[in-house]
């Protein structure tokens, strides 16, 4: 489930992954407008919150894919169980 790559760090709506807020934020926050040092510090707060659960985020899609495999793994050790009974 992805909350925060690719979503407005205010509204949650969609935005560019490289950018922290959707255009319509944008264009309602003036003060958001400038560089992230001019910020004010709500957004700043908002804004390293926001990159943490984007980093978060990369980690679990990361073991996401390798998952599958684990998976794989552990029902063979389940079937080899079933299969002596039989
Ligand atoms: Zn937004």
């Amino acid at each position: 489930m992805v909350e925060a790559i690719g979503r407005c760090m205010i509204c949650r709506g969609r935005c560019f992954n490289h950018v922290w807020l959707c255009q319509s934020c944008y264009d309602q926050f003036p003060e958001l407008q400038g560089k992230y040092t001019t910020w004010p510090d709500w957004a700043r707060f908002l804004k390293n919150q926001h990159k943490s659960e984007r980093l978060q985020e990369n980690a679990v899609l990361e073991n996401e894919i390798e998952f599958p495999v684990d998976l794989a793994d552990l029902l063979d050790v389940i079937d080899d169980g079933q299969d002596d009974d039989e």
